[in-house]
């Protein structure tokens, strides 16, 4: 793959390229009749790398949001959804962020999808390879995916896929036909392996068998769903799913630790260390960064430095709680606190004039108005973009809030991520009036597993269950929480839509 950081000339497949990417998809309507791309299955396991240019803009976005995809993924199975749950919310975001066509719907940006599935894997390949636990997070959230789609895959698609890969010369497929011989000198305990062959009469004629080596598919041996003889298993191919991604996961694992290897004798473009290392990072905190528009949300809308404490009271993330609360009692906040929060207020529709009542206010008595105009005044305005560099500041993510070292002093950051356990929980019942053993357990076990966008999604739905939120519904259709401000629109738009005139009671205080 060579990344390629000039701008693209040719404007038209740049056209058809960004129509894949993420929110801004707008399918073409035109229509091919034939496809005869380089990826004649949807399906794949990646066995060759990537062999033509890609912008370094393309390079990273397209692995951002494949990594949207695997934190989501990584997200659903630290809740223990249902596989067909997760399947739906995966489906979904797949549509916006990571669409694969069939072949079927011939539509023109069929080869734009598969290349940027095939781009956006390797780069996270790169980004993965680099240490055992993000390996095994990778093998882990790749398989899922894969299997997400091999079950949405007809049987069709299924057949041609399964045929690619025996006869590809780089797919190590490790599986033997069964001939009739051996199949019928088995039949009892072929027969008696699997229930639903031993019920069905002619179900077993029917059957075609694989031989693999046991090792390939214990969840099968665990379950007693193979007949085990010398060291194989004798798998029916109605277990064939198993067996793909058993196969599947090993060669990802091997292909990772190749890479890991190698790693340091590839010639790194140093422009990509930046967004290799930030990915991972990324992968670590357990969600990618995620930006948020608000111009596109907050519209007409015009929050007041009044309105402040009340909105903080029925929609604002704990973090923000957090950094109200310690203003609205000490009557400061260090130097990072108030960028985290004075940016997210931005974000909620806080005007810098608004801004700047607030934040005197806040400080109160505790510092003169010459003070506040000599040291404070210049920073928010700062941050509005109205001095110094005058840059567009945008309000933090979670994955920004979560990743960052505080001091022993500091009161930003994020309270599922920054605070100890001993504290969190007293904090969750002062703040959000959440008393329940079984709730209380879940969020604890999420920041256990050091899922912390997932103990604040729970919160969501635990404070927002009079609203109609049930568990694992998420912001809405099973989405995490990855940003603060979605959090506080979300809250705020279930609000608007009034759809009950129950008032949440989310305020412990
Ligand atoms: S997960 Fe995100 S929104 Fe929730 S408290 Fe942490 S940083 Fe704030």
């Amino acid at each position: 793959m060579v990344v390629d950081s000039q701008p693209h000339l040719d404007t038209q497949p740049r056209r058809d390229m960004n129509s894949i990417n993420g929110a801004a998809s707008k399918r073409s309507a035109l229509e091919v009749d034939n496809y005869t791309g380089i990826y004649k299955n949807r399906l794949s396991f990646y066995q060759a790398a990537p062999m033509f240019d890609v912008s370094l803009e393309d390079f990273e976005s397209w692995a951002i949001d494949r990594l949207k995809i695997l934190a989501e993924i990584e997200a659903s199975q630290v809740r223990n959804r249902p596989f067909n749950d997760m399947k739906d919310v995966i489906q979904r975001q797949c549509k916006k962020l990571l669409n694969l066509s069939s072949n079927s719907p011939k539509i023109s940006t069929l080869e734009a999808e598969r290349k940027k599935d095939h781009v956006s894997h390797y780069v996270l390949r790169l980004a993965f390879c680099r240490s055992e636990e993000l390996r095994r997070r990778f093998v882990k959230t790749e398989t899922m995916l894969f299997r997400i789609r091999f079950d949405e895959a007809s049987s069709a698609e299924k057949n041609a896929f399964l045929q690619s890969m025996k006869s590809s010369q780089s797919t190590r497929v490790d599986w033997e036909e069964v001939d009739d011989m051996e199949k019928e000198s088995l039949r009892p305990f072929l027969i008696n392996s699997s229930p639903i062959i031993a019920l069905k009469p002619g179900e077993f004629e029917k059957e075609t068998y694989f031989k693999v080596k046991w090792t390939q598919v214990p969840e099968l041996v665990e379950r007693r769903r193979v007949y085990l003889k010398q060291g194989y298993a004798y798998v029916p191919i109605r277990e064939q799913t198993s067996l793909i991604l058993n196969t599947f996961s090993t060669q990802l694992q091997q292909a990772l630790e190749f890479t890991a290897k190698a790693l340091p004798r590839l010639d790194e473009d140093s422009r990509l260390l930046p967004v290799l290392s930030h990915l991972s990072m990324s992968f670590l905190a357990g969600l990618s960064s995620e930006a948020f528009d608000s111009t596109a949300f907050n519209g007409d809308r015009k929050v007041t430095a009044d309105m402040v404490d009340m909105l903080a009271k029925l929609h604002f993330p704990m973090c923000m709680r957090n950094l109200h609360n310690n203003l609205q009692t000490n009557h400061h906040l260090k130097h990072h606190g108030r960028l985290q929060y004075s940016l997210f207020l931005k974000g909620i529709g806080l005007s810098v004039d608004e801004a700047l009542v607030f934040w005197r206010k806040g400080f109160g008595a505790s510092i003169s108005d010459d003070k506040f105009n000599k040291e404070y005044r210049y920073n928010i305005r700062h941050n509005y973009g109205l001095e110094g560099s005058r840059k567009a500041y945008q309000p933090r993510s979670c994955q920004a809030i979560i990743t960052q070292q505080l001091s022993a002093q500091d009161n930003h950051g994020c309270p599922f991520k920054h605070f100890s356990l001993d504290n969190l929980v007293p904090a969750l019942r002062a703040t959000y009036n959440i008393t329940d053993h079984n709730d209380l357990n879940e969020i604890t076990s999420a920041v256990k597993a050091q899922h912390f966008h997932v103990a604040c999604t729970r919160v969501f739905e635990i404070t927002h269950a009079n609203k109609g939120v049930r568990k694992g519904d998420g912001l809405g259709n099973g989405e995490s929480v990855n940003h603060p401000n979605k959090y506080f629109q979300r809250s705020l738009e279930m609000t608007e839509q009034g759809s009950q005139s129950e008032p949440m009671a989310i305020d412990g205080a």
